[in-house]
């Protein structure tokens, strides 16, 4: 391993299992300005974390981002050879499996190998939608989820090689919603879920769960902009002190964004929970900055997404122009991606220096100053 290429996520996992640091994984839709911000807050804090994109945002057809694996994979590389830090992993986030057939399962596998390929050093494999709802036993319930993301683990270790990496499973959609408000994962199909895994050989440290969260920014029903105060954590409790007595694995907080920060820091049960993902929280930050330095841009960006989302919008019944754009501009990181890459560089710092003074807080209410050393002592980095 030379230096400065991420580490094998699990390092980071087992350090965290039980201790109050959460590890920031950052879904960086772009990496201009925002990837160098982050580096520089972990490094100053000496805080660890990984840098992830999901299937959805990032996959051999460059996702909604414009990044494949490996286009991923060398600019996070490059940017923590540039700020010289080391405590960091390289993530595959929601490896999505959507209805679970063999030509689905075979499409994945391609994307696995392109990310091994790319150097990752951790994945998390999603098979929550393959929860069947039909049926009424946990077991019944979860049989396609298990097996899948079984079958897709085992896959990822005989391609790693005997090379350690991070793993992190799901149980129950994040943000699925019915007719009671958000579906939220039960202690019971938790356990059951991780020790069947364990009974296959699949032994995960992450666990992402349906908490309350939901991916993305929170609108009230005028579509103004609101702080996301959904999670449940008296049921993330729950359920993360029953999975820790039947395997060392952790939670995994999906859709951060929006979370107070001061909840987080103060509220947060971050003894049950190992990584937290942040990713709209960044793109935020970054369209706040290029709204201001570039205008021109910005509204060319702001009428791309017009012309391609209007009618999606109207039938989603979107309310304000600030709900349409903080739902629909992600997708305008592809067709852009060669602009943004040529940002003035003023506009560069200015990303860099918001998303470094951002990370200060997020590393400080996740707990995680400092802890980057107990990853190097541990493992003789
Ligand atoms: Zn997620």
């Amino acid at each position: 391993m030379a230096k400065f290429d991420p580490l094998p996520g699990n390092y980071l996992f087992d350090c965290f299992i039980d201790d109050e640091c959460i590890i920031m994984a950052c879904n960086t839709r772009t990496t201009v300005g925002v990837a160098k911000g982050i580096f520089r807050a972990a490094k100053d804090l000496d805080a660890p974390m990984m840098m992830e994109l999901a299937k959805s945002e990032c996959d051999l057809n460059g996702g909604y981002t414009g990044f494949t694996p490996q286009k991923y994979s060398e600019a996070v590389r490059t940017i923590a050879k540039q700020v010289k830090y080391d405590v960091w992993a390289l993530h595959a986030d929601h490896i999505t499996v959507k209805k679970g057939d063999n030509e689905e399962i075979e499409k994945i596998k391609k994307l696995i190998d392109a990310q091994i390929k790319a150097g990752y050093t951790s994945f998390a494999i999603d098979a929550s939608f393959l929860f069947d709802d039909k049926v009424n036993s946990v077991a019944e319930q979860l049989k396609r989820n298990i097996e899948v993301t079984t079958e897709l683990a085992k896959y990822i270790e005989e391609n790693m090689k005997g090379k350690s990496f991070g793993l992190e499973v799901e149980v129950g959609e994040i943000g699925k919603k019915d007719e009671h408000g958000r579906v939220l994962t039960t202690p019971e199909e938790a356990t059951y879920f991780i020790k069947k895994l364990n009974e296959n050989g699949v032994y995960p440290q992450g666990l992402a769960i349906a908490n309350g969260s939901a991916h993305g920014n929170t609108y009230d029903a005028e579509g103004n902009l609101v702080p996301q105060l959904s999670i449940d954590i008296p049921q993330t409790v729950r359920v993360g002190e029953a999975v820790r007595k039947v395997a060392k694995v952790g939670i995994v907080q999906h859709g951060i964004t929006g979370t107070p920060l001061d909840l987080i820091a103060t509220k947060f049960p971050k003894k049950y929970i190992v990584k937290g993902n942040v990713g709209t929280n960044w793109q935020n930050l970054f369209y706040d900055v290029v709204k201001v330095y570039q205008p021109d841009l910005y509204k060319e960006i702001k009428e791309w997404v017009h012309q391609n989302y209007d009618e999606e919008a109207k039938k989603k019944n979107i309310k304000s122009e600030e709900e349409f754009l903080g739902k629909y501009i992600k997708n305008a990181f592809k067709p852009f991606f060669e602009k943004v890459n040529s940002l003035e560089k003023d506009t560069v710092k200015a990303i860099e220096d918001i998303c470094y003074a951002n990370s200060l807080l997020f590393f400080k209410a996740f707990s995680a100053i400092g802890k980057a050393s107990v990853v190097r002592e541990k493992y003789k980095i």
